[in-house]
């Protein structure tokens, strides 16, 4: 039988909820992969404890105090991990010649230049962190394309379609998806906690309430997104770029149970699901060993026992990020940078009790109102534009 070469992953964002995971689908294949690097931002403490199990090569670290704290941990426990201090490191980590793939589970908009890194040195580059795409995606896909890497989706749902859509991929991606027999892409959500609230009650939501999903647990962002459904807006401009898609081939659908993570219909009326306990080990597994399959830890699928699955159409009032996001993605250009900008200030300052739950919506939509869209030509214009929208974005909180 043939010897497989061991594969040198790199993971960015270790200490949170998609790096866990991650490390501990690795952990299962230790004849298949080693751990090359590990990143954080500032959770030193954890980043010790998965280097003390896994030895990585390198660990990065954005913040200096605990970089020396880090190191000094290490040291006392004969850790020949190297400590690597800011944002330059992830770069240099993630495009370095001795990794073979890159995990870019680091949340917002700080995973950008990380990601595409791996992306420009070729790397298989696996993509939970959706921002990067969505800030960046007409330059972002064709620094893909240009430098031969290889992008697999993480996101559950895009890694449902990927495995619905057709085995020829470059196809699909260069000529659409019709000419590969494809209808439209359906796109599911939850809907999060606050589904059937009544909507009067939405102003007094707490960022517990709005972080503790009903079905998934994931990081303190991606839940808020989840609650105001801009996560499914987000998803949706991730799904046009990744599978070459226009936005109206594109369908929201409410599916509160979360086990279809998605489906992808063809013109001949076939529709294909994928379907799985939610569990990110199950799309982590898979993009790792793809095309092949691994052991992912996830329990097998009790259908019997889920018995029931439901699906209704969106609502716009109770969700008005998703509106949002929707229109942004028809206007494309800078127009996702924006959203994606004002939202994470928006976030943050729900998750600081600065502002309410629903005036996320508010302020996503009037920095998108007084900013000027453009096509943007360079990520250092992309990067502009996102850090013009977080300044608007704290003028207008200032404002309320
Ligand atoms: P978490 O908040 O749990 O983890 C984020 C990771 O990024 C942590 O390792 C964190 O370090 C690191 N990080 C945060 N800010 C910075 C920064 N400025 N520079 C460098 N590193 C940073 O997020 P999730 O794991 O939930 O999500 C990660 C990405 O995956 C997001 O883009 C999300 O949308 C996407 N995703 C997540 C899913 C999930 O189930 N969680 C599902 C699908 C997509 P530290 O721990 O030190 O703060």
């Amino acid at each position: 039988m043939m010897q497989r070469a061991i594969q040198s992953v790199t993971v960015l964002g270790a200490t949170g909820s998609i790096g866990i995971s991650t490390l501990d689908v690795l952990a299962r294949h230790p004849e298949r992969y080693s751990i090359f690097a590990l990143t954080a931002d500032c959770k030193w403490q954890l980043l010790a404890v998965q280097c003390l199990q896994y030895h990585p090569r390198y660990a990065v670290i954005n913040n200096e105090a605990a970089a020396k704290l880090l190191a000094s941990e290490l040291r006392e426990h004969g850790c020949k991990t190297e400590v690597l201090l800011g944002v330059e490191a992830l770069a240099q980590v993630a495009a370095h010649a001795d990794t073979d793939v890159v995990m870019a589970a680091i949340v917002g908009a700080a995973g950008l230049l990380p990601t595409l890194a791996a992306v420009n040195a070729g790397k298989k580059v696996l993509l939970a962190n959706k921002e990067a795409l969505v800030m960046a995606g007409g330059l972002f896909t064709r620094a893909v394309t240009e430098h031969k890497a290889t992008l697999l989706p993480i996101d559950s749902e895009h890694n449902a379609i990927f495995q619905c859509l057709p085995n020829h991929r470059a196809d699909y991606l260069a000529q659409g998806l019709v000419s590969s027999g494809v209808r439209k892409i359906l796109l599911t959500g939850s809907g999060g906690p606050f589904r059937t609230l009544p909507l009067a009650d939405l102003k007094h939501v707490t960022p517990e309430q709005a972080c503790a999903h009903p079905n998934w647990s994931m990081g303190k962002k991606i839940s808020v997104d989840s609650a105001t459904m801009l996560n499914k807006g987000l998803e949706l401009i991730e799904a046009c770029w990744l599978f070459n898609a226009r936005p109206e081939q594109v369908q929201v659908v409410i599916h509160p149970q979360s086990v279809i993570h998605s489906m992808v219909e063809f013109v001949d009326g076939s529709v294909l699901a994928q379907l799985g306990n939610p569990d990110m080990r199950t799309p982590i597994a898979h993009a790792l060993a793809w095309p092949e399959r691994i052991e992912s830890g996830v329990a097998s699928l009790d259908i019997i026992a889920t018995a029931r699955l439901d699906f209704s159409a969106p609502d716009y009032e109770r969700f008005p990020c998703l509106r949002l996001a929707l229109q942004a993605a028809q206007r494309s250009a800078t127009a996702p940078a924006i959203l994606n900008a004002a939202n994470e200030v928006a976030v943050a300052a729900f998750l600081n009790s600065n502002i309410r739950f629903d005036q996320i919506a508010q302020i996503i939509d009037e920095v998108l109102q007084r900013q000027d869209v453009v096509e943007p030509d360079s990520i250092a214009q992309v990067i502009a534009t996102d850090q013009t929208a977080r300044q608007l974005a704290h003028a207008v909180i200032e404002g309320l």
